[in-house]
């Protein structure tokens, strides 16, 4: 028998639809269990945020679970279905028998000062920054020394995060088959000074980056995902694409760059009805 577990966001939508999700999953022979145990489907109830949040709470079950994200809002990067489709999604469920699709996370060492080295996983991106004064950190390439940074801060983004912050700071949108992660400045220094890259790079999954602030360097700030950590004395980040992957169930498959192109472009650009028509992509307008 098959198994799923519900997490929702606290929003009243999100709640109604997932007890009703629920109760039809039940009544259709679905196991719906509590949220401590490990279940065949995690399925999301809320937004990309919501998705991100389940991520982290049930990151030790990465290997044994496909996530499923029905999106309460917007259409979202990890979200597919619609509150109003949870007969089509129970079934697609019960008949599912094709192999998940896997994206690429991003595996991150942050070492604090004291030596106390912590792991972690990212599923859209790793930022480091500092808010008192400008970033100053040397930035290595597979142990190779690469360049001095300075500016706000540095971003490290997966694919699938590439829409995210990495996008805003001006990355580039990476396809999730692409396996690499990407790292791209937070306003740097350039003058005839100071000289940083001042491009996006994407590294291959073989290929890490070290990140080690300036002694100076006190406070700082750093994100995974929508986890924040504040006020850290880091001694050096160490950032590879990881070998383990975020599974999810693939028996909706979306084009991914009509997904990008619904989100981004979509609903200023096109004529809304023909087009969204065409692709079978339901829009909010
Ligand atoms: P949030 O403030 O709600 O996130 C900001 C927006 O980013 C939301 O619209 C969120 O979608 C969307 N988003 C999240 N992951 C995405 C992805 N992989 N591709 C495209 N859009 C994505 O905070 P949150 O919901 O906790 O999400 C945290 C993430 O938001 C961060 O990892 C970062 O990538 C992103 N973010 C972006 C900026 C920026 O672009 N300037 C600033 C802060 C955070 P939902 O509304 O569906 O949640
Ligand atoms: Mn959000």
């Amino acid at each position: 028998m098959k198994t799923i577990k519900i997490h929702a966001n606290h929003l009243d939508l999100s709640q109604q639809i997932a007890s009703k999700l629920k109760e039809k999953a039940e009544n259709a022979g679905l196991t719906c269990l509590p949220l401590d145990q490990v279940s065949d489907y995690i399925i999301t109830v809320g937004g990309d945020g919501t998705l991100l949040t389940a991520f982290h709470t049930y990151q030790d079950q990465l290997a044994d679970s496909q996530f499923i994200g029905v999106h309460t809002g917007h259409l979202g990067f990890y979200t597919d279905w619609l509150g109003d489709e949870m007969d089509l999604l129970i079934q697609g469920i019960l008949d599912n028998d094709e192999e998940a699709v896997s994206y690429p996370l991003l595996g991150i060492e942050v070492t604090l000062k004291g030596n106390q080295s912590l792991h972690y996983l990212a599923l859209n991106e790793f930022i480091l920054r500092s808010h008192r004064k400008t970033m100053v950190c040397d930035v290595a390439i597979s142990d190779h020394f690469f360049e001095v940074f300075r500016g706000d801060g540095l971003c490290i983004a997966t694919p699938t995060g590439s829409t995210g912050m990495n996008k805003s700071v001006g990355g580039a949108v990476l396809h999730p088959r692409v396996e690499a992660i990407q790292m791209t400045e937070l306003a740097s220094v350039n003058n005839r000074l100071y000289r940083s890259l001042a491009s996006p790079i994407i590294l291959p999954k073989d290929e890490w980056l070290t990140l080690k602030p300036a002694d100076s360097m006190q406070g700082m700030n750093f994100s995974i995902d929508n986890r924040f950590f504040e006020d850290q004395v880091v001694e050096q980040v160490r950032l590879q694409m990881s070998q383990q992957r975020i599974h999810f169930a693939s028996f909706r498959h979306m084009h991914y760059w009509d997904r990008v192109e619904a989100s981004f472009i979509g609903s200023v650009n096109r004529k809304p009805s023909e087009e969204a028509g065409l692709r079978g992509i339901k829009l909010d307008l």
